[in-house]
């Protein structure tokens, strides 16, 4: 699935701006600054496919881009956003809610967390709505480079027990670092099995 061409192809700020829902999605969430753009152009092996941006909200657009001409790969730009004025971050909010809960084709949302920080009240928010829209989610930790392995362990079991409480949730946690390849090929497998 990642053998071939992963291409972008449209940035959507409306839902009546979204391409048909014809074929099966996956879909690429978390807050600012988790790691996101690192780990989408590790996953495509291109390095600027994803813009990696420090500005948080920099980019309003739920962008889609194709795996392999059969599949599309989204990523809903990072939610938190703490300098965006209040109409933005509403709006924003509008249509993030109006994709995540509508969008017949979307097969699973990857939730990333920071392996710093586990999860936060934002990624609660989203783990409420995905439950309540019946869409799996599956979490991956992102940066767990930065963490010794008691400090990871720790986190992976305050994760787990955050994520019981939603229905939605996939059990498995998926541990990456985009800097250093780890966790990258497990979760292109688990991507190729889903679509
Ligand atoms: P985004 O805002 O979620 O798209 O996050 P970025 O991909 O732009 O990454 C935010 C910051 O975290 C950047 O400074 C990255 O270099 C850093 N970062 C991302 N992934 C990793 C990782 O796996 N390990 C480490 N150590 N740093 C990372």
């Amino acid at each position: 699935l990642f053998a071939g061409e992963t291409d972008f192809l449209k940035g959507v700020v409306a839902m009546d701006g979204m391409p048909p829902a014809d074929r099966l999605e996956v879909c690429f969430a978390g807050r600012s600054n988790v790691g996101k753009s690192s780990l989408i152009n590790a996953l495509t092996g291109r390095k600027a496919l994803a813009r990696t941006s420090n500005t948080p909200g920099r980019t309003q657009e739920i962008n889609f881009f194709t795996l392999a001409e059969e599949h599309y790969l989204v990523d809903v730009p990072g939610y938190g956003f703490a300098n965006a004025p209040l109409p933005v971050v509403e709006k924003w909010q509008r249509l993030l809610k109006a994709y995540l809960s509508g969008r017949p084709s979307l097969r699973r949302v990857f939730l990333l967390i920071d392996s710093r920080h586990g999860p936060k009240t934002a990624d609660e928010e989203i783990m409420q709505l995905l439950s309540k829209s019946a869409v799996t989610f599956q979490i991956v930790m992102t940066k767990v480079d930065k963490l010794k392995k008691g400090e990871l362990d720790k986190v992976l079991e305050k994760t787990k027990s955050v994520i019981k409480k939603y229905p939605a949730s996939y059990p498995e946690l998926v541990l990456t670092s985009s800097e250093k390849g780890e966790g990258i090929p497990t979760l292109r497998h688990i991507i190729a099995t889903l679509v």
